[in-house]
């Protein structure tokens, strides 16, 4: 993968040609605006979903399974749009998938190989260092599908960080791909700009991120974790599978699980429980794909947040909810309220 990261920035040159970062907090592969994408701390997102199986009290990975694959589908049909996705369904080969394969190294999935394939029957492989497990399964269950337009299901097995996976066509998988996805638009434009790598274009502030190709793995050099580009929609539309099958409590636990991880999580580090600490804490949101923090302001012990085009409002108050406790060391209740328009008015003060 030699000459392939920006000589200026260091950020694949992928990106360059095949996603579109907005100053609004917005991120999005090119040629589907409604692709909405997000940069997440996997550690983070493999602890909220082992959290709120235990609080739901039953099995979310078929859930989560499910909802990888219906985005991934939807990915997979965007990118083999076109003569090239003709080409690619008419004489479909392992070398369709092995193209794929490539994507996911720059998406921070880890290295996927594949060991047997029948065309639109079966096909076996394994993923070394996969990003979370039950969210890969999904994905290469959604790829089979869009590749040979039958549906498939897949088992899996991790041991050792090394995952196996075989995917057998079978109807029925059909309706699980036929999950409730809700492509969105941003709506509210960037109210800042973003400074920009001059080599490829990029904002600067990826900089943040360490790609390593041959591994497929991305880091947050600040948090030193691991982190990947997942698509916005798995998390939403997981979310309200579940909470229509399990009750309207599911978003509040989600809340309530970040909220505990972040204040955890900043405890240890320096911050400033002004407003201008807590803009710079937020700043991250923009780059990720988040959202684009509107107005931070401190009145005495309340702190008022607005994020524009909000990722997961969940997601959102928890963080600055959970970055309040850490910062001054106490417990806090939030309200929020999002507008139609796009933006979320958060408020937290002390309990
Ligand atoms: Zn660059």
């Amino acid at each position: 993968m030699k000459g392939k990261l920006c000589t200026y920035c260091s950020t694949p040159l992928y990106f360059q040609k095949n996603m579109e970062w907005n100053a609004n907090g917005t991120m999005y592969l090119k040629g589907d605006i409604s692709h909405r994408m997000v940069i997440l701390d996997c550690k983070a997102l493999n602890n909220s979903m082992v959290q709120l199986e235990q609080r739901v009290g039953v099995p979310i990975t078929d859930a989560i399974v499910r909802a990888k694959a219906a985005a991934a589908n939807r990915y997979i049909n965007t990118v083999l749009s076109g003569p090239l996705g003709w080409l690619s369904r008419s004489f479909s080969t392992i070398k369709v998938y092995e193209k794929i394969a490539e994507q996911a190294l720059y998406l921070g999935y880890g290295v996927v190989r594949f060991t047997e394939y029948m065309r639109r029957v079966r096909l076996e492989g394994q993923v070394i260092n996969p990003y979370l497990p039950m969210m890969m399964a999904g994905d290469i269950a959604g790829t089979f599908s869009s590749v040979e337009r039958k549906p498939g299901r897949i088992r899996f097995e991790v041991e050792d960080g090394l995952m196996t996976f075989e995917i057998d066509q079978d109807q029925r998988f059909g309706e699980m791909l036929r999950a409730r996805l809700k492509p969105q638009t941003p709506s509210i434009p960037a109210i800042s700009s973003y400074r920009r790598c001059p080599e490829c274009g990029v904002p600067i502030l990826l900089s943040r991120f360490k790609w390593n190709l041959a591994e497929g793995l991305i880091y947050d050099v600040k948090t030193a974790r691991r982190t990947a580009i997942i698509g916005m929609e798995t998390i939403q539309s997981l979310y309200d599978d579940l909470e229509e099958r399990l009750g309207p409590e599911v978003p509040i636990y989600v809340m309530e699980i970040e909220k505990e991880r972040v204040r955890k999580d900043l405890e240890k580090r320096d911050l400033i429980a002004t407003a201008e600490g807590y803009r710079r804490l937020l700043a991250q949101l923009r780059v990720r794909g988040m959202g684009e923090v509107a107005g931070v302001q401190k009145a005495g012990t309340q702190l008022r947040v607005r994020v524009n085009n909000p990722y997961s409002v969940p997601a959102i108050v928890a963080l600055v909810s959970g970055a309040y406790e850490a910062l001054n060391q106490i417990d806090s209740k939030e309200s929020w309220r999002i507008d139609p328009r796009g933006f979320l008015d958060i408020t937290v003060e002390p309990k």
